[in-house]
C-alpha cells in the first residue's frame, strides 16, 4: 500500500509517537509525506520516506495530486484545529481529493490509531 503522512508543526511530536508504534506495520508499505514531516520520520523513527515539498509550499497539493491518479491508498492527516494555516487551501484541496476519490484520511490521532489498525488487520 501507499500511504501519505502529513502533520501540522505543533502535531509533529505526536506524528513522530503514532509512527513510532506502528512502525513495523509502516515499514512493509510505501511511505510519502510532506517534507518537514517526512524529515522527522526519516530521522527520529527509521522510516523510509519520499519527502515531498513542505506542505505551505505545495506538499498536500502533491499528494492529493498523486492520490487522484490512484497513487495514495490512505492518508493520515494531522491537522491543527487550533492555529490558522496560511496553505488552508491547499489543506482543504487534499481532504477533498480523499473525499472525492474515497481514500481513507485520519485527521486526527484517534482516526489515526483505528485506521492503521485497521490497515494492519487487513
Ligand atoms: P511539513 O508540511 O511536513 O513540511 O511541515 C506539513 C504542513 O505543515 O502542512
Amino acid at each position: 500500500m501507499h500511504i501519505a503522512l502529513v502533520a501540522h508543526d505543533r502535531m509533529k511530536d505526536r506524528m513522530v509517537a503514532l509512527a513510532r508504534d506502528f512502525a513495523p506495520f509502516l515499514r512493509q508499505h510505501t511511505l510519502m509525506a510532506t517534507g518537514t514531516t517526512g524529515g522527522r520520520l526519516q530521522d527520529e523513527v527509521g522510516l523510509t520516506v519520499e519527502r515531498l515539498l513542505s506542505g505551505p509550499l505545495g506538499g498536500d497539493l502533491q499528494i492529493g495530486a498523486r492520490l487522484s491518479v490512484g497513487e495514495v491508498d490512505a492518508v493520515v492527516f494531522l491537522r491543527d484545529p487550533m492555529t490558522a494555516q496560511p496553505h488552508e487551501p491547499d489543506i482543504n484541496a487534499l481532504v477533498r481529493a480523499c473525499d472525492v476519490h474515497d481514500v481513507p484520511c485520519a485527521t486526527n490521532v484517534a482516526g489515526a490509531r483505528l485506521l492503521l489498525r485497521a490497515l494492519q488487520a487487513g
